[in-house]
């Protein structure tokens, strides 16, 4: 039998990853370029069908066949694969992107969002394999998550659960872009972190080297997300939280403050369950995800 693969596409505000994917979660090719939302939607869909023909190409080349593919975008993603809203990539508003893909490629083709798809990849092949319930957040340019409950990922009645960096953690704090304000994004994310035209990246090597106030940044974060954290472990009784995206990078930094208040903010047989780990597939937990749940589209 011709063996079976999946191409699964992590389209990011910033980046374009695509992966040619085993059912094991093997990737055997790979593509990343900037996705540059500013040069149109006509553009991005031809840059991605161009990868996605390449990618074909070299599933062809080694004697397997491409079966399906699935898309990870940053926004609210219906259950019918039309994408509702996209603050970093405004121009997928309103497209039926999966019935596009599908069109265009003849594959079978499903649309998630990308905070979903980096849990589903995390469940399947990385830190969460042993765990039925948990919750995978991806703390970068914003605050997302993916909540998978019982061994399945739990998206809401419309496709808009998980929206973990809009949970308040400030009444009156600070707006954000939502419409709220005090939302946990604005304490915790990358652009928290960095401050006005820094780096997160940044402010964690000062950290590192022993640097207070850059030390005082990341305890800040690491409070507020224990804060919210302790809001859904109290609600869910989760076996484990994932922390994902770039910042999980800085996780040592963060985990002191964040399990404090966690530890003092939960019931003891919740909180004493949970298990908060960073993941374990980086960069390539959106394309596993994708590749997991486009093979899920052919079974
Ligand atoms: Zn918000």
């Amino acid at each position: 039998m011709t063996r079976e693969l999946c191409i699964g596409v992590d389209l990011g505000g910033s980046n374009l990853r695509m992966a040619l994917v085993d059912r094991q979660g093997s990737v055997l090719a790979r593509s990343a370029e900037p996705t540059l939302p500013a040069a149109g939607l006509d553009s991005l869909l031809s840059r991605l069908l161009a990868g996605v023909g390449r990618l074909q190409g070299e599933a062809t080349r080694i004697g397997a066949r491409t079966v399906a593919l699935a898309v990870g975008v940053p926004g609210l993603v219906c259950s019918d694969g039309v994408v509702r809203a996209s603050v970093n990539v405004p121009g997928l508003e309103g497209v039926p992107l999966a019935r596009e893909l599908s069109l265009a490629t003849g594959l079978p083709v499903a649309a998630l969002n990308d905070a979903n798809a980096c849990a589903v990849g995390e469940k399947r092949y990385g830190a969460g394999r042993d765990y039925r319930s948990l919750i995978a957040l991806t703390i970068g340019t914003g605050v997302g998550a993916g909540l998978i409950l019982d061994g399945k990922l739990w998206t809401g009645a419309d496709g808009a659960a998980g929206e973990f960096g809009h949970i308040p953690v400030e009444p009156e704090g600070r707006p954000c872009g939502c419409g709220s304000r005090g939302c946990l994004e604005q304490y915790a994310s990358a652009g928290a972190i960095a401050g006005e035209g820094g780096d997160a990246a940044v402010v964690a090597n000062r950290a590192r080297l022993g640097d207070a106030a850059a030390l005082a940044v990341f305890a800040e974060a690491g409070r507020y997300l224990g804060i919210a954290m302790a809001g859904v472990v109290n609600l869910l009784n989760l076996e484990a939280v994932i922390v994902c995206g770039g910042v999980a990078r800085s996780f040592d930094l963060l985990a002191p403050a964040l399990l404090r208040e966690l530890d003092s903010r939960t019931f003891s047989v919740a909180g004493g369950r949970v298990r908060v780990e960073p993941g374990m597939l980086g960069d390539d937990a959106g394309v596993l995800g994708a590749a997991a749940t486009a093979f899920e589209t052919v079974l």
